[in-house]
């Protein structure tokens, strides 16, 4: 018996509109297999799946939130920041993606300069070969195929080669967290700071990037994410409550994982006493109901 109950709600996970493994209509027909209901994309840097996913949700009768997941330079660290409830036409919040997802082919080229300093060739073919449109290249596309190479085992290509520090790291400016949240929120959208433990802040670091964050318009926090283990999630369920932030859920699905399982569409219900997102996304959740409908069809699931 698990401690906790699931929910069919899921407001972080990727296509190969950026770094996901599966198109769309794979990643949102997962998302029906394993029972999921509410479902955001959030592709890196970018809106141009939204529109396909949109229709294929409205299909498999998944109530569809448009996202994108923006990468920020904060205080010389990665930071990413979710956008939900964007309107995915707005033309301001898209040239900038535009310009940003403009950079990712030249960090490759230079990530792959420095991968065969140290002996390693043809890595930036070899992540092309995963990636379905070079503009949305990402370190992941690298690290499947230096998982493909045996260069690195599944799960360490990002500590062998690709994290700050090694080898094949290539600095980037991404946008200023002022931007980021500002675009997010005058295109309609709420923003959330994704995976927080991920940063590996001070708890003071961490405060002050929320601090910074809410004093440009941010609300949002994810407190349940794959990247979490159950201690994160309470520590940054305390800090949403102190902070009287909206929480998040996301399962931040790219692909099956043979070192963490994953399920997408679905997510651990929030700890007692936070306010969740959807509140200010315009569904109407009867959370109780969808429980009891949920865990109900899953146990039968199981039985069978
Ligand atoms: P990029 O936007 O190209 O810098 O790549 C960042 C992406 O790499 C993130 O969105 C994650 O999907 C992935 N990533 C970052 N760090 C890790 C890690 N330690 N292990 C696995 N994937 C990671
Ligand atoms: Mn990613
Ligand atoms: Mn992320
Ligand atoms: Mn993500």
């Amino acid at each position: 018996m698990n401690k906790h109950q699931y929910l069919p709600i899921d407001f972080h996970c990727h296509s190969t509109y950026s770094d996901g493994y599966y198109n769309v209509a794979t990643v949102l027909q997962k998302v029906k297999d394993n029972g999921g209901k509410y479902i955001a994309l959030t592709d890196h840097d970018t809106t141009k799946g939204i529109t396909e996913a949109r229709q294929v949700a409205k299909k498999l009768d998944l109530e569809f939130v448009a996202g994108v997941e923006i990468s920020v330079t904060w205080n010389n660290s990665l930071v990413h920041i979710l956008g939900l409830g964007v309107d995915e036409n707005n033309a301001e919040l898209n040239q900038v993606l535009q310009e940003m997802r403009s950079n990712r082919i030249l960090r490759g080229q230079k990530i792959s300069a420095n991968l065969e300093k140290i002996g390693i060739y043809g890595a930036l073919e070899g992540a092309l070969s995963y990636c379905a449109n070079p503009e949305n290249l990402s370190r992941t596309h690298f690290s499947h195929w230096l998982v493909a190479k045996e260069h690195a085992k599944p799960g360490k290509a990002f500590e062998k080669y690709l994290a700050p520090g090694k080898a094949g790291y290539v600095s980037q400016e991404w946008l200023s967290l002022e931007k980021a949240v500002k675009l997010i929120t005058n295109a309609g959208g709420v923003a959330a700071i994704a995976h927080p433990s991920r940063y590996k802040f001070t708890r003071t670091k961490l405060i002050k990037l929320i601090d910074e964050f809410m004093s440009y318009g941010g609300i949002g926090i994810e407190v349940i994410s794959s990247s979490h283990t159950p201690k994160d999630i309470e520590d940054i369920a305390a800090l949403c409550r102190i902070k009287n932030m909206y929480a998040t859920m996301g399962s931040d699905f790219h692909t099956e994982e043979s070192y963490r399982t994953i399920k997408v569409g679905v997510n651990r219900e929030l700890p007692a006493g936070l306010m969740p997102i959807y509140e200010k996304l315009k569904l109407e959740i009867d959370i109780s109901k969808l429980a009891a409908e949920f865990n109900q069809a899953q146990s039968i699931k199981e039985y069978i």
